[in-house]
């Protein structure tokens, strides 16, 4: 079959779960057994957000091959389990980018390079995938990032004009909206859905399905008004109510035909409605696992978004090890030797969050103390990995001035220093040691029971500064043992003290790999160490 495109766009207000429910059409299609990919297009002009704060865009997640992306993509693959890769992330800054070197290299041979057509043919490259050629989808998803009427999306919504009509019955538009309900009228309002449409419309793309985010209840009445007003059957007019987890929107949106509207769309035989035993059986664990577990997160992050992987990672191990994993932010600047005590009181278990930068990393390092000398459950991710490792430094190696090169380059003892193939790199963007590499176990470590006996895994990674090598033989006498390491650089990837409970970090970031139905292994015994402890 032809591969099918899907475009997801947004409109009244940002924030409503676009993410979600383009995961939410891959998850339900990939069920029916079609090979799905589900890609973002956000109308920023960086290149990627890489280079951009977490207070601005959140989390930045990372593909196995390396790029730096947008969080949407982390839902992407924890609901399909598919990977995602570096097309599967575009911002303006790219297509740009793109269309400018060409330009330079003399491609348009003396032509004005203009927005149409010259942007919107390479949004429409990258839309239909062109460059990828080999790797054939059934299905390709592309959310646009933003809301209905932003100038900067304009290129975008241009772009899918032109790809219905040149693809005709081999596109269908999804467009989310938001229909606010009015306590003092007690009632619920479409019209801002209708404006929206309509400014679709004025853009020349007529929704084909639309998905209503609403907090009440919708009656038929409401869904055949916003159908006959909006020029969309009845049929593709669903709702996305809230729900008591993202986890149950695939199954809510199943049952209201909303991948069946889409086949139906495109001319393509419905067929049975997949069963999707797994992810039922996932979220019957989840609505029994009401126990809770208390589990600190350790950062500088005061936002929901900024560890979005590490959250969903810690919620999902918590289903499987049967508990609600209560997760507490705890700002490592306010933390003090004083208050250490009090800030981490009634917690099972904390994560030493990753991060960059000089801000609130003493208050890590104070946290891992505490945790390492109370025997409480502790996982260092990246910079947390290294504040473990400056924090064993300083308070049993006894090197007082013991830092990251990151934070004091003046120090003597640099036990974590930057890695020697970023030394010479002076343009931040793209260039940290990025995505997928082997770690090697050792053999009857903690982390090697955790992978379940698994000599050599791949983990994905973000990060300049590394492990100082120098210092290896002084921590694993003291008791602080490199268990991974990567075989071809030789990198400490993993650190753990064998005589506690679980004090473990890591130089990459599991929570990039854990997905519904395959929850990551660090996170499932971390918890189970949580939950024991
Ligand atoms: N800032 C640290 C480094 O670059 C850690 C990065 C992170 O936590 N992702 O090595």
């Amino acid at each position: 079959m032809n591969t099918k495109y899907i475009f997801v766009t947004g409109g009244v207000v940002s924030s409503l779960g676009k993410g979600i429910i383009s995961a939410s059409i891959g998850k339900l299609l990939q069920a029916r057994g079609y090979k799905v990919t589900i890609q973002k297009f956000d109308p920023y002009i960086n290149i990627d957000p890489g280079t951009l704060n977490p207070y601005e865009h959140g989390e930045c997640y990372v593909t196995a091959d390396g790029m730096e992306t947008d969080l949407d993509l982390g839902h992407y693959e924890r609901f399909t389990g598919i990977h995602t890769s570096r097309h599967n992330s575009v911002t303006t800054g790219r297509i740009y980018k793109a269309v400018i070197d060409r330009e330079r290299h003399g491609d348009y041979l003396g032509k004005t390079i203009q927005v149409v057509p010259h942007i919107t043919d390479e949004i429409k490259r990258r839309m239909l995938r062109i460059d990828e050629g080999k790797e054939n989808f059934d299905f390709v998803i592309t959310e646009v990032g933003g809301t209905i009427g932003d100038i900067e999306s304009a290129p975008f919504m241009e772009a899918i004009r032109q790809l219905r009509w040149q693809l005709g019955h081999d596109a269908v538009c999804v467009h989310l909206t938001y229909v606010p309900y009015l306590k003092a009228a007690d009632e619920l309002k479409t019209k801002p859905t209708q404006h929206s449409v309509k400014e679709l419309q004025g853009m020349g793309i007529q929704p084909d399905i639309l998905v209503l985010r609403t907090e009440r209840h919708l009656d038929d009445s409401m869904r055949l008004k916003v159908a006959s007003f909006c020029n969309v059957d009845l049929e593709c007019v669903v709702q996305s109510e809230d729900m008591p987890s993202i986890y149950e929107v695939p199954v809510s949106m199943q049952r209201q035909g909303l991948d069946a509207a889409i086949l139906r769309k495109i001319g393509i035989p419905v067929g049975e409605t997949p069963a999707m035993k797994p992810w039922h059986d996932f979220l019957e664990k989840q609505r029994n696992a009401t126990r809770e577990v208390h589990i600190g997160l350790v950062g500088k992050y005061d936002l929901q978004d900024a560890y979005k992987s590490i959250r969903e990672s810690l919620n999902l191990a918590g289903i499987y090890n049967g508990v609600k994993a209560k997760l507490h932010f705890v700002n490592s600047e306010e933390v003090t030797a004083d208050n250490v005590e009090e800030k981490l009181k009634g917690l099972a278990g904390i994560i030493v969050c990753p991060g960059f930068g000089q801000r609130g990393i003493e208050g890590k390092i104070i946290a891992a103390e505490y945790t390492r000398t109370h025997d409480i459950p502790t996982f260092g991710i990246c910079l947390g990995m290294q504040m473990m490792v400056i924090e064993f430094a300083r308070n049993v190696l006894g090197y007082k001035d013991a830092n990251s090169s990151e934070m004091d380059g003046e120090t003597a003892h640099n036990v974590i220093d930057m890695m020697e193939e970023q030394k010479t790199i002076t343009q931040m963007g793209g260039t940290m040691r990025l995505g997928a590499y082997e770690c090697e176990l050792l053999q009857g470590s903690r982390a090697y029971a955790a992978y379940g006996g698994k000599a050599l895994i791949s983990e994905r990674h973000r990060h300049r500064y590394e492990f100082n090598n120098a210092y290896k033989s002084e921590y694993e006498t003291a008791g602080m043992k490199c268990v991974g390491i990567n075989p071809t650089a030789d990198l400490v990837e993993i650190v753990e003290i064998p005589e506690k409970k679980w004090y473990i970090g890591a130089q990459f970031h599991p929570e990039y790999s854990s997905t519904v139905l395959h929850p990551h292994p660090l996170f499932m015994d971390f918890v189970k160490a949580c939950v024991n402890h």
